[in-house]
């Protein structure tokens, strides 16, 4: 009895030991991470947050619940998460190919640029808009936030070549070259209608030289299978996937295939990845939720061509539906299970983070931008090294951007 009493107690004691340790361990990666988090700069390329601007009373500099409605970004919330950069979609939905519709696109774009401008000029004790990688160094040292610009769509180029141009003089240095639905530069991954130009169309092989001439990066998010080939075949600089995962672990057309990822390492670019959990991880049937959504979507026409009152009364009928029947989150290992299989695929070099946020992308245990640090912890607990997790926060596509630059004066 005794004996058995104290082997017990070794046994028990023993386990608190471990216990203890594995706490102390915990701490210890804890502070590393904060620490690593802190020294490097860290890049997101894609937040949808602009859109909220438009809306009255939406204001960046003040601190909003994402839990209440209030977004999942702000600069205060910015800077809790540490995160040093940030790339704000200038994003419209696909309308109509038409001269008016064209003409509408470009207005509504200005108005977003316009927004954006302002809106980090009245802000500008914490953040400063940024058009080189240069720039995003500088205004971290200086203790302010970057803010670059992307344009989601290229619907507004419309067919006018020096639009493009025109949109990287307001400071966009990538686009999106479509979003959900074809256009007249090439087909989406997810457009109902199937493939029309069975890639880039001639149109758009013209976009992807004029941005490779004037040094802005092309991004393959969106777009199709074909498309994607088309443009690595046609680009002379390398590409960024500004908001993707990898298909082998989640099949969505919206996720890049190993052999597109390898094709991505051949051009040099880079696939940032997305905080979507529907591209993360398969969802489990939801007929209830998915029935209310599809139901929405009809009821809006999509989501396209619709008035501003419009706009809001679907944004809070589709809060509503999320709160009544809530979706099952992915999480930060899920994220990090996707750059684990990148890592293992291609290396290092070629993998990034573009969240989505409020844009769809949140995390279970990441689910604003205040909470940014767990995405380091979670790198640090696989083994990553802080060098391997700088190249992942921002270094590859610092490399990236500076190569499209460089190709670009080269060529000038
Ligand atoms: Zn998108």
């Amino acid at each position: 009895m005794f004996k058995l009493r104290t082997n017990l107690l070794l046994f028990l004691s023993g386990i608190s030991i471990l216990l203890v340790s594995c706490n102390m361990n915990e701490e210890n990666l804890t502070e590393k991470a904060v620490k690593i988090h802190d020294q490097i700069l860290t890049v997101d390329t894609h937040c949808d947050t602009p859109m909220r601007l438009l809306r009255s009373g939406f204001n960046l500099g003040e601190k909003h619940d994402s839990r209440e409605g209030g977004g999942k970004f702000d600069f205060p919330r910015m800077k809790e998460g540490g995160l040093d950069a940030i790339f704000f979609a200038v994003f419209i939905g696909q309308g109509d190919r038409t001269e008016e519709g064209n003409e509408k696109a470009r207005n509504y774009v200005m108005e977003i640029f316009d927004a954006i401008l302002t809106s980090v000029d009245e802000n500008k004790d914490i953040a400063a808009i940024a058009t080189s990688p240069e720039d995003a160094y500088e205004i971290e040292d200086k203790g302010k936030r970057a803010i670059f610009i992307g344009l989601e769509n290229g619907y507004p180029i419309g067919n006018d070549l020096s639009l493009i141009e025109k949109y990287y003089g307001m400071g966009a240095r990538y686009i999106t070259l479509c979003h959900t639905g074809n256009n007249d530069i090439c087909d989406s991954s997810t457009d109902s209608d199937g493939p029309e130009h069975n890639g880039l169309s001639d149109f758009g092989i013209n976009v992807v030289k004029e941005m490779n001439r004037l040094g802005m990066m092309v991004d393959v998010s969106h777009i199709s299978d074909p498309a994607f080939y088309d443009v690595l075949e046609i680009s002379n600089a390398p590409v960024i996937a500004s908001h993707s995962c990898a298909r082998t672990l989640c099949d969505n057309p919206r996720n890049l295939t190993d052999d597109m990822l390898r094709k991505l390492v051949e051009n040099g670019g880079v696939i940032q990845i997305c905080f979507v959990s529907e591209y993360l991880k398969t969802p489990e049937p939801f007929p209830e939720r998915d029935s209310a959504k599809y139901a929405l979507r009809e009821k809006y026409k999509n989501f396209q061509n619709l008035s501003d009152t419009e706009m809001d009364s679907a944004r809070a009928e589709w809060y509503a539906i999320d709160r009544e029947f809530p979706p099952e989150l992915a999480t930060v290992a899920d994220l990090v299970n996707h750059i684990d299989h990148i890592v293992d695929l291609i290396g290092i070099d070629h993998v990034g983070i573009g969240t989505d946020f409020d844009g769809g992308g949140a995390l279970k245990d990441c689910y604003d931008v205040s909470e940014m640090g767990n995405v380091t912890l979670e790198l640090l607990k696989r083994g990553y090294t802080p060098k391997d997790i700088e190249k992942i926060w921002g270094g590859n596509l610092m490399r990236v951007f500076r190569k499209v630059r460089d190709i670009a004066e080269k060529e000038s």
